[in-house]
């Protein structure tokens, strides 16, 4: 399958086959579960500003269609890959699954730098991928939302480019959408504010106190910035250490996340943020703190660094934070370290993504309260059977949850033949 060569799928494949031994999944079940469905590339020309045409390659990838229409981001990215996109839909079949939500798993995006796009070059290139799409999405079949380096404008692009086509307004088309076109409330919060949520479950649990308790936080985008504020003004957790792409920041004392939400605000980046100081961003990672929140790019914790983490719990706000050589060795510390798998932690996007959906098809509006409300109760279920499984099998947290997914998936599978 050399369209998927890369590492990140050999990855997702190599957690795959930990738990396909250890459910015991038939031979003859492994593949048609691990590939996708469908996967499409597409070329999309663009006029950049300077005269010249630019070509960007964006992909699609449809995990499986066993449950419902599939789900799943759109990553804007230098390197993406037809590979990583695979990896991405791969561990957005197995989250859906776990929150029992009716999707399979899906992911999609361009490679390509947005921060070095002008406005009207990043509308050009979104509208262009919807357009080259539309033959392969739909609210019953595949449902874009936004991932790193994609926004609610992006989305706005794509469900006025989708709708354009249909002749009306298809707002369940994606979901992330600004409000005033039939996002939900709450969308933009949904992931971070779940990561903050199961923080707060796990430091029950470990009867942590919040007040004495410091977090760092790799990533201040989406999720990254939305959980550093919650643990600070909600949990009261001390916020020490952030990073972004440009720098990482530390002070033992707190940061305040607030300012640096609003210089980030200002100036697009954490680069001259002035009240912590600079430290090596791989250096973030293994230092001190009781909660250590990757919330950026995948394969940060490795085997290089995994018995040097210091920290009690591990959130994992990004998809694939942490390479299988670096769980065997957090297996081994599984009373050092308490690991909130991506699949569980960061699933807080796709569940509120699921009601925007849900609101967009039926026509409904559900208050903030309300979406926050049914999105705990979710979290707080899938959480629970996460631990469980764990104590009852002596698995890891990853296993547990990536089983539950893996095993609704393929039950489903069972009940309806080949096809889907
Ligand atoms: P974003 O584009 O809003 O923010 C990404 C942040 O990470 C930025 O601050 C960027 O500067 C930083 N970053 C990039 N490379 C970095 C590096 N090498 N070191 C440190 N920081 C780096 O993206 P996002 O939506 O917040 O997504 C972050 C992660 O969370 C991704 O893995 C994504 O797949 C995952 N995720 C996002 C959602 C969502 O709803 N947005 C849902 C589930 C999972």
């Amino acid at each position: 399958m050399n369209i998927y060569n890369d590492e990140v799928f050999q990855m997702a494949c190599d957690q795959f086959q930990v738990i396909a031994d250890y459910i015991n999944i038939d031979k003859n079940d492994r593949d048609r579960l691990m590939y996708p469905k469908r996967s499409i590339a597409v070329t999309l020309p663009i006029h950049m500003d300077d005269g010249t045409t630019q070509t960007f390659q964006g992909y699609r990838v449809q995990h499986h269609l066993t449950l419902g229409p599939t789900k799943g981001g759109t990553r804007f990215a230098p390197n993406l890959s037809m590979g990583e996109t695979a990896a991405l839909a791969m561990w957005m079949s197995w989250k859906c699954a776990l929150a029992n939500l009716p999707y399979g798993g899906a992911k999609g995006g361009i490679a390509c730098d947005p921060t070095k796009l002008s406005r009207r070059e990043l509308e050009g290139v979104s509208r262009r991928y919807m357009q080259e799409m539309i033959p392969f999405v739909g609210p019953h079949t595949d449902i874009m939302g936004p991932d790193m380096g994609t926004n609610e404008q992006i989305m706005a692009w794509f469900m006025d480019t989708y709708s354009v086509y249909q002749g009306y307004a298809v707002s369940e088309i994606v979901t992330g959408k600004p409000v005033s076109i039939g996002g939900t409330e709450g969308r933009r919060e949904s992931t971070g504010r779940g990561v903050v949520y199961l923080i707060e479950r796990a430091m029950d649990m470990l009867k942590m106190d919040a007040e004495k308790s410091t977090a760092i936080i790799q990533g201040f985008g989406n999720v990254g910035s939305v959980a550093a504020l919650a643990l600070e003004r909600k949990v009261g957790v001390k916020v020490v250490g952030i990073s972004d792409a440009t720098v990482a920041l530390y002070n033992p004392k707190g940061i305040d996340v607030r300012a640096a939400e609003q210089h980030v605000a200002k100036k697009g980046n954490l680069r001259a943020f002035t009240e912590a100081d600079r430290v090596d961003p791989n250096e973030l990672l293994t230092m001190k703190c009781d909660v250590l929140v990757p919330s950026a790019v995948d394969r940060v914790i490795t085997e290089k660094n995994a018995d040097k983490l210091q920290c009690r719990i591990l959130a994992e706000g990004a998809n694939g934070p942490t390479t299988p050589e670096a769980d065997l060795l957090l297996n081994e510390r599984w009373d050092e370290v308490f690991v909130i798998p991506d699949i569980l932690c960061n699933a807080g996007g796709v569940i509120v993504s699921y009601f925007e959906w849900v609101q967009g098809l039926q026509s409904f509006l559900w208050t903030e309260s309300e979406v926050t409300d049914k999105l705990f109760r979710i979290l707080q279920h899938s959480f629970a059977q996460v631990i469980r499984r764990a104590k009852d099998h002596k698995v890891s947290h990853r296993t547990a949850a990536m089983a539950i997914g893996v095993e609704r998936v393929m039950k489903a599978k069972h009940a309806r033949g080949l096809f889907p």
